[in-house]
C-alpha cells in the first residue's frame, strides 16, 4: 500500500499500490465545479476497499464519480481509456504526498486565484503549449 484515501463520510475507501504517474490541476469550467487537482493511476494500481462510487456523465465521454452519501468528489474517468483511474487529489488521506506538476485550462482560471508555484501552465490541454 502506497497511498490511501476516501470520501468525507468514510463510506468509500481505496488504496493504491503505486504513486500516481501524473498529477495536475485542471482549471476548466467543469473541473472547477467538480474536481480541481487530480492524480492519475493505471486502473490496476487502485484497489477499492469499500463503498461504491456513483458516476455522473458530465459529457458524452466523461464520468465523474462521487459518494452518494456525502457528495465527495472521488473519480474522473474517460470511457475510451479504461486503463486509467483518475482520483481527486483532495480525496487522499495525505494530499501532501502528491503535488500537481502542471496546470491546464488556465485560460478558464478564476481571476482572483494567484498560484505562485513553478509548475508549467497550459492555456487549454497539455498539448497546447
Ligand atoms: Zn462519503
Ligand atoms: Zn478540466
Amino acid at each position: 500500500m502506497v497511498l490511501q484515501g476516501g470520501c468525507l463520510c468514510g463510506a468509500i475507501r481505496y488504496q493504491t499500490t503505486d504513486m500516481p504517474f501524473d498529477a495536475n490541476h485542471c482549471h476548466c469550467n467543469q473541473c472547477r465545479k467538480s474536481t480541481g487537482a487530480v492524480v492519475m493511476f493505471n486502473t490496476e494500481q487502485v484497489t477499492w476497499l469499500q463503498g461504491v462510487v456513483t458516476e455522473f456523465a458530465s459529457s458524452a465521454h466523461i464520468r465523474r464519480g462521487f459518494c452518494q452519501q456525502c457528495g465527495t468528489t472521488m473519480t474522473y474517468r474517460h470511457v475510451d481509456y479504461p486503463q486509467y483511474c483518475t482520483l481527486s487529489i483532495a480525496s487522499l488521506d495525505d494530499p501532501n504526498k502528491v503535488q500537481p506538476t502542471y496546470h491546464i485550462y488556465t485560460n478558464e482560471q478564476v481571476s482572483w486565484l494567484n498560484i505562485n508555484d513553478t509548475c508549467q501552465r497550459f492555456n487549454t490541454n497539455k498539448s497546447s503549449a
